[in-house]
């Protein structure tokens, strides 16, 4: 009986090998072979520094929140951690500057943490009357493109807007008075 199961797993054996040899190696030695990914499959993302407003639309969506953005000085600097992202497209999705491409990078690993942190900067435009930043440079002259605004109130910030339209409606409504 047990003479029998030893000649069972023998011949299992050799089946198992001669189907090996036949197939040949399937596998490739990685990281020495280009990886496996699939046309579909998203990676990290890109950021275009040339394209992007700054409007922090990406990092509003985030899941993980592997997109931040935190002012400082007179800067506003959008950070990408990339141990943080789970390569899901959604900030590509909604980029309004088309700034964001989904990549195939997924070989991430390092021992240094800055290595998977990428920046942008710009520049914080301010407040022509009362100095107040009020946003980033590209953002303001992407809105003067896209829209019938005037530039004397683009580069004002909210309070100072309001002061200036309320002194122009006064000074119209006293001239037909
Ligand atoms: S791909 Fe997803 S997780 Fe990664 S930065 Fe964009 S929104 Fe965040
Ligand atoms: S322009 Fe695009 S990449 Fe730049 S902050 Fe807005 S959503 Fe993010």
């Amino acid at each position: 009986m047990g003479g029998d199961m030893q000649v069972d797993k023998i011949a299992k054996l050799t089946k198992i090998v001669t189907i090996g040899l036949k197939t040949g190696r399937v596998t490739i030695k990685y990281p020495f072979g280009a990886p496996l990914v699939t046309e579909s499959f998203r990676g990290a993302i890109s950021i275009d520094n040339t394209k992007c407003w700054g409007c922090g639309a990406c990092v509003l969506i985030c899941p993980p929140n592997a997109l931040s953005m935190k002012f400082e000085k007179d800067n506003i600097i959008i950070e990408y951690f990339k141990g943080r992202c789970i390569f899901c497209g959604m900030c590509a999705d909604v980029c309004p500057a088309n700034a964001i491409s989904v990549t195939k990078e997924f070989e991430l690993a390092s021992t240094d943490l800055e290595d998977l942190k990428e920046y942008v900067i710009h520049r914080t435009s301010k407040c022509s009357i009362c100095g107040k930043p009020i946003g980033p440079t590209s953002e303001l002259r992407s809105v003067i493109k896209s829209q019938p605004v005037s530039e004397e109130y683009i580069n004002l910030c909210s309070d100072c807007r309001k002061k200036l339209f309320a002194k122009a409606i006064s000074i119209r409504f006293g001239a037909s008075t």
